[in-house]
């Protein structure tokens, strides 16, 4: 069996960014095991721009943000496998790996980073009804189709979802010559970040319909139009309000979920709201020496905190390799009135930074809010916030000085401020 002090899962921006950070804190044995034939993850795949503002101070495509990791990688001649897979983790970190230049074989890691990105919802998750006919794709795949692989996947487009990757292929479809008839998002507000919303579909003219969902698909052998119907309060379509859109192409941005599998079979404690683990503040999993980052611990809407999450799981691994260990306390911190789900989920009060930054996302929009974070009920700090929604993920930074000695846990809330 091969040894490896450090393997990394996957090449995306996260696992670069952890691999880099790992190795600038003295990490030498490291192997980075990607299954496409590129570093970069999905980055190379979205090339407009919009990346690196707060990591480089600059707009960039995401293949140019993802390159000057990739770059750094080679300088440090830290060791990487394309086309190569993880079919299996085992809770004492061994990887069972196939690929062109291994066969299969298994690797015995002292510390593993998972860094496996997410995949899109697919369409049986929705029960649509209607034939399956051609022409109806995930965004991301479209995405795929249009920006790597030269192919445009029709001319009259529908979109379902308007999430981040649905916003920017309405614009990209319609760039690349196609007519986007539609966004529709069955919740009352889209999902999506509000400059994608400006700059993808009000820029274009492309309408979106909130509280609204494709009810009927027509067309055997290619999608000929789809029927779209407002939606109640409960997400049920309302009788009478059926509109009927011809299109060749229906694209689906329904939702992300955190590609699990491998973290599943290790044996690691996933969150039930974020699907992926349970990380402390060192971004550790429920297994010792399994750190995790980026968007298989939970779908981030900006690839610089990605980027720095990772930067904090590689420097964890190497401080878990050079034999640091957690503290005997923890401190339990909770979303709750509005806050959907914590990460990290725990903090170790002994061996946390000065400052810990908390990720989450908000239940709905709010309007004249706050963000509240509470240690055992006693309010610690309230942040003002003009608006927030669950499109954009929130950062609260704990600082250690103003946790109470003997806190059990740290609640974080949203609270409307009275006018
Ligand atoms: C369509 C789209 C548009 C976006 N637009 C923006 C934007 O404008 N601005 C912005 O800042 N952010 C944007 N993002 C978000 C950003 O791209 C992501 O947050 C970021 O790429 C996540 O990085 P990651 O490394 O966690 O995952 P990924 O980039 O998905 O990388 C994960 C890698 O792991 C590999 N992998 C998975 N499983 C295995 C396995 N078993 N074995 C080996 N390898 C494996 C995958 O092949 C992949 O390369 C966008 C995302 C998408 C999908």
């Amino acid at each position: 069996m091969k040894q490896v002090q450090l393997a990394i899962i996957g090449g995306g921006p996260a696992g670069l960014a952890a691999a880099i950070a790992a190795r600038e804190k003295g990490v030498e044995d490291i192997l980075i095991i990607e299954r496409d034939k590129e570093l970069g993850g999905i980055l190379n795949q979205c090339i407009h721009a919009g990346f690196g503002l707060h990591t480089f101070g600059q707009e960039l495509t995401g293949p140019e943000y993802a390159q000057r990791f990739i770059d750094r990688v080679e300088e440090m001649h830290i060791p990487y496998l394309l086309r190569t897979m993880v079919l299996d983790l085992s809770g004492d970190r061994v990887l069972t790996v196939t690929g062109p230049e291994t066969g299969l074989i298994q690797i015995q890691a002292q510390a593993v980073i998972l860094a496996m990105g997410c995949r899109e919802r697919p369409r049986g998750a929705l029960n649509i009804p209607g034939y399956r006919p051609a022409g109806i794709y995930s965004a991301g795949t479209a995405q795929r189709l249009v920006n790597i692989e030269g192919f445009m996947p029709g001319k009259n487009v529908v979109i379902l979802g308007s999430g981040d990757i649905g916003l920017i292929m309405a614009r990209r479809m319609t760039l690349e010559g196609a007519k986007v008839h539609a966004v529709a998002e069955v919740l009352p507000y889209s999902g999506g970040l509000k400059r994608n919303i400006v700059q993808c579909l009000e820029d274009f003219d492309i309408p979106l319909y909130l509280s609204t969902t494709v009810v009927d698909i027509h067309g055997r052998e290619r999608l000929e139009a789809v029927t779209l119907a407002q939606v109640d309060e409960t997400r049920k379509p309302i009788p009478g309000t059926e509109r009927r859109i011809p299109c060749d192409t229906l694209l689906l941005s329904v939702g992300l979920l955190p590609e699990n599998e491998l973290s599943s079979a290790a044996g690691v404690h996933l969150s039930t709201v974020t699907g992926g683990p349970e990380v402390t503040d060192r971004l550790a999993t429920s297994i010792p020496g399994v750190f995790a980052c980026g968007n298989v611990l939970h779908v981030h809407d900006l690839v610089d905190f990605v980027s720095q999450e990772a930067r904090k799981a590689g420097e964890n691994a190497a401080l878990y390799l050079a034999g640091a260990r957690a503290g005997s306390r923890s401190v339990a911190l909770e979303g709750k009135n509005g806050v959907r789900y914590t990460v990290p989920q725990s903090i170790d009060p002994e061996n946390m930074d000065d400052t810990v930054t908390v990720r989450f996302r908000v239940a709905q929009p709010y309007r004249d809010a706050a963000l509240c974070a509470y240690a055992d009920g006693t309010l610690l700090r309230r942040i003002p916030k003009r608006i927030l929604t669950p499109g954009e993920m929130e950062q609260f930074p704990l600082r250690k000085a103003e946790l109470p000695e003997g806190c059990q846990t740290i609640t974080f809330t949203v609270e409307e401020v009275a006018k």
